[in-house]
């Protein structure tokens, strides 16, 4: 096992010689990945294999461990999402044989000779992210009553002293009106 990822390869190749690769990638290294994350720390551990399947065909075993952190879509904190995924793909080098595949294998559309080797281990784990991550229901529950009671404790207390948060805001909005 290989642990130099190299960036570009001819995957057939790869396949034809059995190549592997195992190592670490950090995730502010993957650009389609980083910004659909509230934080790129951390890295993702990989395992890529090239082989022939039974059937004689090109396939690619792409395995990814990452711990991803990703905003809550329903209280909009910071979640994290364990991603452990585990695919492989056989290459095509056009759609007409991908459609030729059965159902249950994924396809790896290669059309040159030069496939970006991170971009397999970056697409796993951008499949890996659901359309509107969330917590738990309980955890997201429990953090918007963090926030609320924060909420009621800057409300409550000397209230009637207190100015309009949003009075000097109100006043500089009218100065820019006037200027307009
Ligand atoms: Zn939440």
């Amino acid at each position: 096992m290989l642990s130099l990822l190299p960036d570009f390869a001819d995957p057939l190749r790869l396949c034809a010689l059995g190549k592997a690769y195992e190592g670490e990638i950090p995730l502010a290294d993957l650009p389609r990945l980083a910004p659909l994350l509230a934080s790129t720390e951390g890295e993702a551990a990989f395992v890529l294999e090239f082989d022939r399947d039974a059937a004689r065909r090109a396939t690619v075993r792409v395995k990814v461990e990452a711990t991803l952190a990703l905003q809550c879509q329903r209280c909009l904190d910071t979640m994290t999402l364990p991603v452990n995924g585990d695919s492989t793909l056989v290459v095509v080098d056009g759609p007409a044989e991908a459609e030729r595949l059965p159902e249950d294998v994924d396809p790896l559309l290669v059309d040159d000779e030069k496939l970006v080797l991170r971009s397999l281990i970056e697409d796993e784990l951008i499949l890996a992210i659901p359309p509107a991550p969330t917590h738990s229901s309980d955890a997201c529950a429990m953090r918007l009553q963090q926030i609320n009671t924060a909420r009621d404790e800057l409300t409550t207390g000397d209230a009637g002293s207190r100015t309009h948060p949003f009075a000097s805001l109100a006043g500089w909005r009218g100065d820019d009106d006037k200027q307009d």
